[in-house]
């Protein structure tokens, strides 16, 4: 199925929501996106973060149905919703700053 999903240019991550109430943040924390996947019509969406940040919204095709990621999600299986980015300095200078903030 498609899902809608938004890409962080500063870790790489590219994030969809799994369900309606799945809020969903890349790994550096500059954006995030929630709302459900709804076959990735990108009206149903919300984003989170500045948009300088964001790539997208754009359709993703993965290989689960919607039921799928609703019990990945609701289960906390974890293994859709969030494709990690490349491991660049960009990437890894952006997650080191998230973890000072914490
Ligand atoms: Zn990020």
């Amino acid at each position: 199925m498609n899902v809608a999903a938004i890409r962080c240019k500063n870790c790489g991550d590219l994030i969809y929501s799994r369900a309606r109430h799945d809020f969903c943040w890349c790994s550096c924390g500059t954006v995030a996106i929630d709302g459900g996947n709804s076959g990735g019509n990108s009206d149903a969406i919300s984003v989170t973060g500045e948009r300088k940040y964001i790539d997208g919204p754009f359709e993703f095709k993965i290989d689960t149905s919607s039921r799928g990621l609703y019990q990945d999600w609701n289960c906390e299986t974890d293994k859709y919703g969030r494709i990690l980015g490349e491991d660049t300095p960009r990437r890894r200078k952006a997650i080191a700053k998230r973890k000072l903030l914490e």
